[in-house]
Order: C-alpha cells, then structure tokens, then sequence
C-alpha cells in the first residue's frame, strides 16, 4: 500500500512528540501535520496526507482513525530508497511552511 498515492511536498519536517499508542486518526489534534515514515536504518523520510491514508486504511478494509501509528509502518512493503532495507517507523510531523493561519483554518475545518 501507499505506492501509488501522491505524496505531501517535500521538504524539512518538525516531528510531533507522541508515544507508540497514537493513532493516525490523532492527525486531528495537530491541524495541518503529515503521517511520516522515516526509515529506522538510515533516517529516509516521507510525509503523506493523512487524511488520503485513512480513506486508503479504509478502501482496504484495513483500518482507519483507530490505527495506530506502528502497525501503519508495519504494513509499508516497499524497502527504503535510501538504504533499501526495510524497517520504517510511523509518526506525526509539521510540514515545513505551515503558518498558523493555515493551521487554524484547518482546525476550524475538522470541527465542522
Ligand atoms: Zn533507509
């Protein structure tokens, strides 16, 4: 999964403190931040749109809001383009330009 989905724009994340328990569905809780994956070998990273990754957990039949961050990482099968081994970890991150007006029409969004 996640092979043929657009990824969100490149460039430097600021990762959001939260232990192995969170769950993509927290997303909405940091409006405007990204699911990552970051490759545990080597530091490789990628942000997606966590709202697409929902509607793919669900398409898939294979989760949604509840899933946790680690069982995402789990399920990635393709190895890492950096190193090409295989071991990802999932998390929350701020993209980078994101301004606080961008965050706050988005909160203002979720609550609707
Ligand atoms: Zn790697």
């Amino acid at each position: 999964m996640f092979t043929n989905m657009r990824p969100a724009p490149p460039g430097p994340l600021r990762p959001i403190p939260l232990d192995d328990a969170a769950s993509i569905g927290d997303f909405r809780r940091y409006p405007g931040c990204r699911l990552v994956l970051t490759c545990a070998m080597c530091g490789w990273q990628k942000p997606y749109d966590p709202e697409r990754v929902i509607a793919r957990l669900h398409e898939l039949k294979s989760g949604g809001h509840a899933t946790r961050l680690g069982d995402i990482a789990r399920r990635v099968a393709w190895p890492c383009p950096g190193c090409h081994r295989l071991k990802w970890r999932g998390g929350l991150a701020w993209p980078a330009g994101l301004t606080a007006a961008d965050s706050k029409r988005l909160a203002a969004r979720y609550r609707n």
